[in-house]
């Protein structure tokens, strides 16, 4: 995920949540909970290493989706399956129909042959993936695990996914699939979704984004003997310094960015093709679709000046003048964020009132955006602990403080539930 500055203007917390909230952190079963999360860190290390040292690339996740899906059976969760895209499903009985979701994406942003060396030192353990998202599907276990060793009382259904293509170009397709299916869009009423590590971040608005690849092609040739044809180096470079000259708003908040550019073969020759990669970001849909507009915009008129050109120099040289572009979506990630009133935003924040932990709301691109762009409720927050160098071989996690997640995480599943009777 990636995140932005905290937005302002929080509603007053409900007392009926806060009450509700301090009444369940209070109960004797919700205690034994809380006694039992202590006993667990070993378990939970062991978890979090064993899952790491299972490669899950984008569209690779098969191997750690069937190790997840063998762990889901283990601690005791029914109806135990992998969907057609790979995403592993478990449920906890209740009495509604509706379920509340607690999900964590099982990718990593790391290719197949990355070499997956995962050490521990005390607290801390090392390697790719270790927090991002190891930290998110063990803290989903941990929940999972509890719920078979002590008994507590909720009356809505829950239901466990650990789902794939979170990251880059899986483009949440995982969360997308989720919520395509009516089984699920239906019937999932509260979203809770664990990304990364920490508890002092509550993600309540989607940053939307779109990516693109762009391709020119030309007829290529040799740099002395062709010379005059038309340069797909040139014509995206032109391009690019026009789109780049497009008006951004920073309220709402919207980015570009020319992250690649690749072209040619040779010094000597003409090339036959040019590309870039763009990413365009923003809360509002509106900007997104005002840029990737400019963004055509801008090819469109290099090309068109590109082969004007090169025609009025093949009068004199005879020479094929065929130059074209293409816009190639590679990424798209809707924004969306939650309204004012929703009641997932009050109640982790109550339980954060009663846990005495500190967070701020962000807005950030997440597999929450799948179910906030349904306008349906949606937060995602962290699997505890501390992190660091995601993205990264570097990326480490310190278990140290994971249990305020945990309470943190069970405290809002069961207040969003509402308790059976
Ligand atoms: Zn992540």
């Amino acid at each position: 995920m990636s995140s932005n500055p905290p937005r302002a203007n929080l509603p007053e917390l409900a007392p009926a949540v806060q009450h509700e909230v301090a009444r369940l952190a209070a109960s004797p079963e919700v205690r034994s909970a809380y006694n039992w999360f202590r006993t667990q860190e070993p378990q939970l290390l062991h978890w979090q290493m064993e899952m790491a040292r299972i490669p899950a690339p984008p569209f690779g996740e098969a191997a750690r989706a069937a190790w997840l899906a063998e762990r889901f059976r283990e601690v005791g969760l029914d109806d135990v399956r992998i969907d057609d895209v790979g995403n592993v499903f478990g449920t906890h009985p209740g009495f509604g129909r509706r379920y509340v979701a607690l999900s964590a994406h099982i990718d990593t942003v790391f290719p197949a042959n990355t070499p997956l060396n995962i050490r521990q030192q005390g607290s801390r353990i090392y390697g790719p993936g270790v927090s991002d998202n190891g930290a998110g599907v063990v803290a989903m276990l941990a929940i999972a695990h509890l719920l078979r060793s002590v008994r507590l009382r909720h009356a809505l259904p829950f239901v466990f996914i650990g789902n794939v293509g979170e990251e880059g170009e899986g483009d949440l397709r995982g969360m997308r699939h989720i919520f395509s299916t009516p089984r699920w869009k239906d019937s999932i009423a509260y979203s809770l979704v664990l990304d990364g590590a920490g508890a002092d971040t509550i993600v309540a608005e989607g940053l939307g984004s779109r990516r693109f690849e762009v391709i020119v092609r030309g007829p290529g040739g040799h740099s002395w003997s062709d010379f005059g044809v038309p340069n797909p180096i040139v014509i995206l470079a032109k391009a690019i310094d026009t789109f780049a000259a497009t008006t951004v708003p920073t309220v709402p908040k919207t980015t570009f960015n020319i992250g690649v550019i690749r072209g040619g073969t040779s010094v000597n020759s003409i090339p036959e093709s040019a590309s870039m990669k763009v990413d365009i970001r923003s809360t509002s849909m509106t900007e997104m679709e005002r840029l990737e507009q400019s963004l055509r915009l801008a090819l469109a008129r290099a090309v068109e000046d590109e082969t004007l050109a090169a025609e009025m120099r093949s009068l004199a040289q005879k020479r094929p003048a065929g130059v074209s572009g293409e816009v190639v979506v590679i990424g798209n990630r809707p924004a969306g964020e939650l309204s004012s009133g929703a009641k997932i935003l009050q109640v982790v924040r109550s339980v954060d009132a009663q846990l005495s932990n500190a967070a701020q709301v962000q807005r950030a691109s997440t597999d929450a955006n799948i179910p906030l762009s349904l306008g349906l409720e949606a937060i995602a927050i962290g699997g505890g602990g501390s992190g660091g160098g995601a993205h990264t071989l570097q990326e480490w996690f310190d278990s140290n403080g994971r249990e305020l997640a945990l309470k943190r995480i069970l405290l809002t599943m069961l207040t969003l539930a509402g308790v059976g009777e």
